[in-house]
């Protein structure tokens, strides 16, 4: 048994616990969410007919700054899975070294089945069901995934509503509406600067690196794009249609381009298509999980041929499938650590919100940078001090900073 999503993400904390030598109080209130909510969410549907969906607002801790984390779209969101993705953003908020806490939030519904209006009204009803929650210092949500700078102009609109005109109660607005430049490239670029940090260490480089993704989404496609750009070798690439195959490399801008005129990979002829599950166990340098969570298992993690696991997707490693890769020597890049470049420029923007004045892209990217080259020379003083894995190094060092202001608060 791989267990629940938020079992695994309390493993891996546990880990962090151990090192550290927490009291047991301590760890069950950082382990457990401050607030959650659940809502039901009833919308008119083109049809006329009534559509009725769960949303739901996990707000983890707060400790070092306001609830902090995305809004997904999906038909397998539910509690356990919402509960996990929020006590990773605590922990990822904290390692990058952004003044916020960790929350997630997640509505119930396949979007491929809604239509614009439809997905206007569903987003429009969860801000009037949880806007009492949220705001620019409680809770600012986010894109996550099947969600984009459209859907949170609708929350940012809705918001305002109620509250009067507040862009800073949601980050990755579109540029045009109060969003920062770098936002949508961010976490693939923050993917690219955490896989290059961990490569230049060892005395390698991204240059003909072969790596294969999974997931053409936000992430998968801005990596793909950036690593391509710095010379690395995508073999492989995949969206839920199905992936695709070059052992010398794919066209990365040939990629984009079909991805932009048919909307997914479908029917992209230029190389020989495999399956999602092949391209797990390809041979390559870096394997990069961009898409769902639980995706490396113990069922397939014998097989992985990578050397890197890098995690761009949240929770994309079960705990036993990472005990797996482990024991095999392969390395893998921790979500809080490989995915913190969105959450990262999403406080550039709220930054820029409150202060009302935007900075430039290569001030946002420059930035971005140096929260990864220090994020991870911190990593590696921790692997060293304690001799123990990149993952749990950076719950230690995350752990170490909420602990920090949680005692320097103190409690009531
Ligand atoms: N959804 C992204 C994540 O999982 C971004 C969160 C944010 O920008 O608040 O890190």
């Amino acid at each position: 048994m791989s267990g629940s999503a938020y079992e695994t993400t309390n493993k891996y904390l546990q880990d962090g616990f151990d090192t550290l030598g927490l009291d047991p109080k301590t760890e069950h209130m950082l382990k457990t969410p401050a607030r959650e909510v659940r809502v039901e969410l009833v919308i008119r549907m083109d049809d006329d007919s009534v559509g009725n969906f769960i949303g739901y607002r996990v707000q983890h801790d707060n400790a070092r700054g306001p609830f902090k984390g995305g809004l997904r779209y999906a038909s397998s969101v539910n509690r356990n899975e919402v509960q996990s993705l929020a006590s990773l953003m605590t922990w990822k908020t904290a390692l990058i070294g952004v003044p916020y806490g960790g929350a997630k939030g997640g509505i119930q519904v396949d979007p491929q089945e809604l239509s614009t209006g439809e997905t206007e009204r569903l987003t429009r009803c969860f801000v009037e069901t949880t806007h009492e929650f949220i705001g620019p210092t409680t809770d600012i949500p986010a894109p996550d995934m099947n969600t984009d700078g459209q859907v949170m102009a609708w929350l940012f609109d809705e918001y305002s509503n109620f509250h009067g005109f507040e862009p800073a109660v949601v980050t990755g607005k579109p540029v045009d509406v109060h969003g920062s430049v770098g936002r949508e490239a961010a976490t693939g670029r923050g993917c690219m600067f955490a896989l290059r940090e961990v490569l230049n260490h060892e005395g390698k480089s991204i240059e003909g690196t072969e790596i294969a993704i999974q997931g053409f989404g936000n992430v998968g496609s801005w990596a793909a794009r950036l690593l391509h750009e710095k010379g690395a070798k995508i073999t492989a690439v995949s969206d839920i249609t199905g992936g695709y195959h070059d052992p010398t490399g794919l066209d990365i801008p040939s990629v984009w381009e079909h991805v932009a005129a048919e909307g997914t990979l479908e029917r992209f002829d230029d190389a020989p298509s495999i399956t999602n599950e092949e391209l797990m166990t390809l041979d390559c340098d870096v394997l990069m999980p961009a898409a769902i969570g639980g995706v490396l298992t113990e069922e397939n993690a014998d097989d992985v041929q990578a050397d890197y696991v890098l995690e761009a997707a949240n929770g994309p490693t079960t705990y036993a499938a990472n005990q797996i890769l482990e024991n095999r020597g392969i390395t893998c890049i921790p979500d809080i650590f490989a995915n913190a470049g969105g959450v990262t420029v999403s406080y550039f923007e709220w930054a820029q919100n409150i202060q009302h004045f935007s900075w430039t892209e290569s001030e946002i990217n420059e930035q971005l940078e140096e929260r990864f080259v220090d994020a991870h020379a911190a990593l590696r003083d921790t692997m060293t001090e304690y001799d123990v894995s990149m993952r749990t190094a950076a719950f230690v060092n995350a752990i170490d900073q909420v602990c920090h202001a949680t005692e320097m608060r103190g409690l009531q």
